[in-house]
């Protein structure tokens, strides 16, 4: 018997309207290009975007068609986040970090149909365009007349009348694409649904995944164009927060700026984003009142112990690790606190924060090694895979990518993980980066962040070089705090009490900079090729 409530489409319109009509008020903040500040509130804001949907309808966007952004967080790029999926159109981030050629696969593949660039970030449009057949391009935050041939955002939205009849769509419409980075092969799209995108929403502003609230002042540090800003856009949207947004200026001291003027209470980006706000910080003590912060999300790649630790005592600043894919639009597990762990020791609770956490409602876990399903013991490795309401069930328009699902219709992440008997994670590695010695596991994540837990080191990352013997070993690469020192034998030293004697890297390298990806995660394929010919001593 079915049950006898409306079929309620869960799609973007609904979180859009409710904002339009009870949180006009609250205000949208961003820094500029220029570095001004500038504000509108949710009343303009909505406006706007219906502008936005008028303009696009009359410039012939059908339902279905792709149009991309690439711009920085701010005003403009979140009326294009409400304005593209509400006429049924899907909105396509563009990775301004990836190289012209790979953006023009991309642009390619999603077969853009008009894009929406920020002025500033033109000179790689320029790179790109010979490359693609883009019919429509509009410039955001011109501040000068636009080139031929392409349009300006605030002439074509004050010129378009606010589209009142948006049409009612079905919850399955794709509303939002994101290509993966892709580390190997070419990038792979990932096409939200509206109702994953809503339910994602729902979940992620619940108290154990981010818990953004009306009263917060939210700044999404981790880009519009990463995973939809990790959903926090869309969240704050729902619940009425008012929104504070970096703009290009992602340097430490403009950030702090930003939390400490615009009082802001909640935030979330990668760790090196974070490692230099610590920095910044210690040397300037006291500058900045950052009380108003509750809780700064951080994800991405696994966040060190130490760096937890030191916010929290040096600066009071509460850093919570989620875990998440662009796959997974994107949290999948977030570490509070358990309540069972209430009363347990500092020393306990910093432990649980550097894991990955526990799952998100609506999504579920699981691990598996060559012996099958890993017991949750909190030992025994194995990649982790995923089902939920947000899960990608297969890539845009990619037949080579089956063998990420398994015959039973789960995600294979590619991330080795432990399960403790909480259904907590923790991330061993990518399955690619992990060190295989001697027919044993060794998790270049848990080196490197004890590793940065050394007072001289300033980043670490672990590789596996080859070996005669045990195929692979590891080689720690290690960049030192500028003035600090350290040698290979401190670092052994410091590391031994933590891991099992095999685990200790056989040699550390000392380099320059630890090379990044586009999202400015370690880029260890590139340390990979510089050490590939490295001779291990006997
Ligand atoms: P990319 O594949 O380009 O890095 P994603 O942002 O989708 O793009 O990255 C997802 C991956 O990032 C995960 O599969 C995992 O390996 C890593 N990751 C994300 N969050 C964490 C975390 N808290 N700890 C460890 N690894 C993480």
């Amino acid at each position: 018997m079915n049950g006898l409530m409306m079929d309620y489409p869960l799609t973007l319109s609904t979180i859009f309207r409710r904002a339009e009509s009870l949180f006009g008020h609250r205000e949208v903040v961003w820094r500029a290009a220029d570095k001004s500040i500038r504000r509108y509130n949710y009343a303009a804001f909505a406006e706007r975007t219906r502008r936005l949907a008028r303009a696009l309808l009359d410039l012939g966007i059908h339902p279905s068609d792709r149009v991309a952004t690439l711009g920085w967080n701010h005003g403009p790029h979140l009326e294009a986040y409400f304005g593209i999926p509400l006429i049924g159109a899907v909105l396509h981030t563009l990775n301004l970090r990836l190289h012209p050629e790979e953006l023009a696969y991309i642009v390619n593949h999603a077969e853009d149909r008009a894009v929406l660039v920020d002025e500033s970030l033109l000179p790689l449009w320029e790179q790109v365009r010979p490359l693609v057949s883009v019919p429509t391009v509009i410039v955001v935050a011109a501040s000068k007349p636009v080139a031929g041939g392409y349009l300006e955002y605030e002439t074509l939205i004050s010129r378009a009348q606010p589209a009142r009849d948006l049409p009612d769509l079905d919850e399955r419409t794709a509303a939002a694409m994101c290509y993966t980075t892709g580390t190997t092969g070419n990038p792979k799209g990932v096409l939200y649904t509206h109702r994953s995108l809503v339910l994602h929403t729902l979940g992620l502003s619940l108290d154990h995944c981010m818990g953004i609230r009306e009263s917060d002042g939210v700044s999404p540090v981790v880009p519009m164009f990463h995973a939809n800003a990790w959903g926090m856009p869309f969240s704050a949207v729902m619940v009425g927060a008012r929104l504070v947004m970096p703009g290009p200026h992602l340097d430490p001291e403009s950030l702090v700026d930003l939390f400490h003027r615009e009082r802001v209470t909640l935030t979330g980006g990668v760790p090196t984003i974070w490692m230099g706000v610590l920095q910044f910080l210690d040397a300037n003590p006291r500058r900045y009142d950052l009380s108003a912060i509750r809780a700064m999300y951080v994800g991405g790649s696994a966040v060190p112990q130490a760096l937890i630790e030191a916010f929290e005592r040096r600066h009071g600043l509460p850093i919570i690790q989620a875990w998440g894919m662009t796959e997974m639009a994107p949290v999948g597990t977030v570490a509070h606190i358990p309540g069972t762990m209430a009363e347990a020791t500092d020393e306990r609770k910093f432990a649980y924060r550097a894991k990955q956490g526990r799952p998100a409602p609506l999504v579920e876990i699981r691990a598996r090694n060559e012996d099958g399903l890993v017991p949750w013991d909190g030992q025994t490795m194995g990649e982790l895979e995923v089902r939920g309401a947000w899960v990608v069930s297969s890539y845009y328009n990619n037949a080579d990518s089956a063998d990420r699902f398994t015959a039973d219709g789960w995600f294979r992440t590619g991330d080795i993980a432990t399960i403790d008997a909480d259904g907590t994670i923790q991330i061993q590695d990518r399955s690619k980066d992990l060190i295989k010695s001697g027919g044993e596991w060794i998790s270049s994540v848990a080196l490197e962040c004890a590793l940065m837990g050394h007072p001289a080191v300033a980043e670490a990352a672990v590789i596996p070089v080859m070996h005669p013997k045990w195929s692979e070993r590891p080689l720690a690469a290690v960049v030192l705090k500028a003035g600090a020192s350290a040698s290979p034998a401190d670092l052994r030293a410091f590391l031994a009490p933590q891991f099992p004697k095999f685990w200790l890297p056989d040699a550390f390298e000392f380099i320059d900079a630890i090379p990044r990806t586009s999202a400015g995660k370690f880029k260890k394929s590139e340390l990979r090729e510089r050490f590939r010919d490295y001779r291990l001593a006997d």
